[in-house]
């Protein structure tokens, strides 16, 4: 969950396990998962839009309980 104030993002929580993830000056010093959908017309929340913030820990503790693993690349370049 993020939070904002003025426009201003002052806060990130992990919506799983409710950690607060450090945020300096609106930038966020920690890793974090964005998830976000717009459910479409073939579900049953056609119209709905719903959004929710990982740390990295509550992020690998779902991803493993997976039956098949993530793809993962290797970034060689960064920006
Ligand atoms: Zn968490």
């Amino acid at each position: 969950m993020i939070k904002y104030q003025r426009k201003k993002m002052t806060h990130v929580v992990c919506n799983c396990c409710g950690k607060e993830i450090l945020v300096e000056k609106e930038i966020i010093k920690e890793g974090i998962f964005y998830g976000r959908i717009c459910w479409g017309y073939f579900s049953k929340r056609d119209g709905l839009e719903d959004s929710f913030e990982l740390c990295e820990e509550c992020y690998d503790n779902i991803v493993a309980t997976f039956k098949i693993p993530i793809d993962r690349k290797v970034s060689l370049e960064l920006l």
